[in-house]
């Protein structure tokens, strides 16, 4: 496993990448954004450890460069603040998890176990149709109509999730199970972020998703299409 850790505090970072390869991970270091970016855009990486708040780029903008690319690594981004709005940044801009700081290297060490973990709904190279709506889950994009735009991997595993079981339904558990790993420690609250997002996309589209109060979400078609 060769990760990237990208960290401008050099005490942390040498701290961190000492406990790191102790624990058998390969690890680079980057101590600012624009190199962090080019190692990053090298694709050699199985997962980035990231900083938010770095000299030269900045973690987010970063990370949605890399996403905007098709570089699907999974990222853990660390963050200084905790606001539902700071989650939903980091989140929409593709992050996979985060942490807070301070964190204990335990907290730090099973987050990587989780993310390093490949989830069971691993990408598919098969083209998904519900209703007109068609998902390309390799290149994570969207078609409706005339019109394509780009998912994020998590956005596009879960539309996948659906999409496989359109009118059946699929409790927030489920979904974490399959989108993010069996022994992912994400919260339910990620899901409801996800479904969200999911939907501002898919506002002019014949599918619709349906939430089942308490229990989880479904995909619905619209049979009366105006
Ligand atoms: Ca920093």
């Amino acid at each position: 496993m060769r990760i990237l850790f990208v960290e401008d505090e050099p005490r942390l970072s040498e701290a961190l990448t000492y406990i790191l390869k102790k624990n058998n991970y390969g690890v680079d270091t980057a101590y600012d954004g624009e190199t962090g970016q080019a190692m990053a855009e090298t694709g050699v990486y199985d997962l980035i450890i990231l900083d938010r708040m770095l000299p030269r780029k900045e973690g987010v903008a970063l990370l949605k460069e890399l996403r905007s690319q098709g570089i699907h690594t999974p990222v853990l981004l660390l963050t200084a603040k905790d606001s539902l709005q700071d989650r939903i940044e980091g989140l929409d801009a593709g992050a996979d998890d985060y942490l807070i700081k301070p964190f204990s290297t335990e907290e730090l060490l099973a987050r990587l176990r989780a993310l390093g973990r490949r989830p069971s709904g691993q990408i598919q190279d098969e083209q998904l149709n519900v209703a007109g709506l068609i998902l390309n889950p390799l290149h994570c994009e969207l078609t409706q109509g005339n019109k394509t735009v780009k998912l994020t991997l998590k956005e596009s595993l879960l539309l996948g999730l659906f999409m496989r079981n359109a009118g059946q339904v699929i409790t927030k558990e489920q979904i974490l199970d399959r989108v993010w790993g069996p022994d992912t420690d994400v919260e339910t609250n990620n899901v409801e972020i996800y479904v969200h997002y999911l939907r501002k996309k898919l506002n002019s589209s014949n599918v619709r998703i349906e939430t089942v109060r308490g229990i989880g979400y479904f995909l619905k078609e619209e049979l009366n299409v105006p």
